[in-house]
């Protein structure tokens, strides 16, 4: 028997090799894109304009499933407010890709380690297929391990276990009524992820796709070919069919002149930068919220150097400044920001290994949560809609590459 399984997977990897070389087509992925009606299309961070989004093609959204209970062990109201806006997706022809809670919230609010715990994580694994499997059309198996803070507190070796046996609980739940619910996990795009997939490699057979998370091209010097490179890279390693889980790119953003600078150290009264590291905790106490507690995780105990860090480290949050490198050298404008779909949408779909990818994001924020600023662009403008709900140009250029219609 061991020596089928054998070399049942030797086929399967030389198969997934010359298929990603000459891009053949893959079973497994379209069967996968068969049982979702398509390619899956999508958002993340979805409001609620569920026409305004289905105009445009993005049938799925995909957004976090709270931890389950509360302290006392009960349904937590967060739970089912999650419950209730699937259901408005749901309703509305759309689908929902959830992603399972982070190991943090097993820690902080089960009050257990859910890699050692391991009968308590599957439990809680089935509960939440059992209870979701009508209103969601699919799980992500928690979200980006091998990244510190989404991992913590694991390591690697136990984010995989919790990965891993989540997969196999809900696969034997699947099996037992012959299910076809689409579960997976992901990764960013980062080297820690080649050892999380050779560590989830027992459990791959599980999962009916594995996801990636793709920044290429902000910040960076790339191609829109390199999202295709990339994505076949992956698909050559764990075999599956791929979900391109988040991908996207800021419709501003870029190095700010001296003058511009300057406007916002005079915002929280300053002239220079050596006049606000003077002034030490005074400055920082003049910070968003926000702000003072990304100082307080990345640099715990160094406070008397948090007005310097700042201006290093921190500098890019604090004048809301970016590296001007790009894809293609496509601008962080509006209409930069279409011209990126126009371009990364056809290369990864003219790929037979992929099965879904979903944007990074719907809407533009109001403040960055890592420095609390609004004028900074790290996390507030990747939406392709405005802060108000109104398209960008990128919603059209969506719209335009997925339905052919303007
Ligand atoms: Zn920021």
């Amino acid at each position: 028997m061991k020596i089928i399984a054998f070399i049942e997977s030797v086929i399967l990897t030389i198969s997934c090799f010359f298929g990603s070389i000459f891009n053949l087509p893959d079973k497994n992925a379209q069967k996968l894109i068969e049982r979702n009606g398509g390619v899956i299309c999508g958002v993340n961070h979805p409001n609620e304009q569920y026409d305004v989004l289905k105009d445009a093609g993005l049938g799925w959204v995909r957004f976090d499933i709270p931890y389950p209970y509360n302290a006392a062990g009960e349904i937590s109201r967060s739970y089912l407010d999650f419950k209730a806006r699937c259901k408005g997706y749901v309703d509305n022809g759309m689908q929902v890709l959830a992603v399972t809670p982070y190991p943090k919230d097993y820690v902080n609010i089960g009050g257990f380690d859910p890699s050692k715990d391991i009968e308590k994580t599957k439990e809680i694994a089935v509960f939440l297929y059992n209870d979701l499997k009508d209103i969601t059309g699919g799980f992500q198996i928690t979200n980006e391990m091998g990244l510190a803070t989404f991992m913590y507190p694991l390591t690697l070796e136990e984010a995989a276990t919790f990965i891993g046996v989540q997969l196999e609980a809900i696969d034997a739940a699947k099996k037992a009524e012959n299910s076809d619910f689409m579960i997976g996990y992901n990764q960013a795009n980062v080297s820690a992820s080649k050892d999380l997939n050779n560590l989830l490699k027992p459990y791959l057979r599980y999962c009916d796709y594995v996801g990636i998370d793709l920044y290429i091209g902000v910040q960076t010097n790339d191609k829109a070919s390199d999202y295709a490179d990339r994505i076949k890279k992956l698909y050559r390693q764990v075999c599956r069919p791929i979900i391109v889980t988040e991908f996207g790119f800021w419709s501003e953003g870029g190095s700010k002149t001296e003058a511009e600078k300057k406007e916002i150290l005079a915002y929280y009264g300053y002239a220079s930068e050596e006049e606000a590291i003077a002034d030490g905790m005074n400055f920082i106490s003049k910070l968003p919220q926000q702000f003072r507690n990304t100082l307080f995780y990345e640099f715990p105990g160094q406070e008397d150097r948090w007005a310097e860090l700042v201006f290093s480290k921190c500098s890019g949050h604090f004048y809301g400044q970016t590296s001007d490198a790009t894809l293609e050298n496509v601008g962080f404008t509006p209409e930069g920001q279409a011209e990126y779909f126009r371009r990364v949408i056809p290369a990864m779909r003219k790929l037979n290994c992929v099965a879904g990818m979903i944007i990074y994001c719907c809407q533009d924020m109001e403040i960055c949560w890592t420095c609390g600023q609004s004028w900074c662009p790290y996390e507030t403008k990747w939406g392709i809609m405005n802060l108000d709900g109104t398209p960008k140009p990128a919603y059209y250029a969506v719209k335009e590459v997925l339905t052919g219609t303007k």
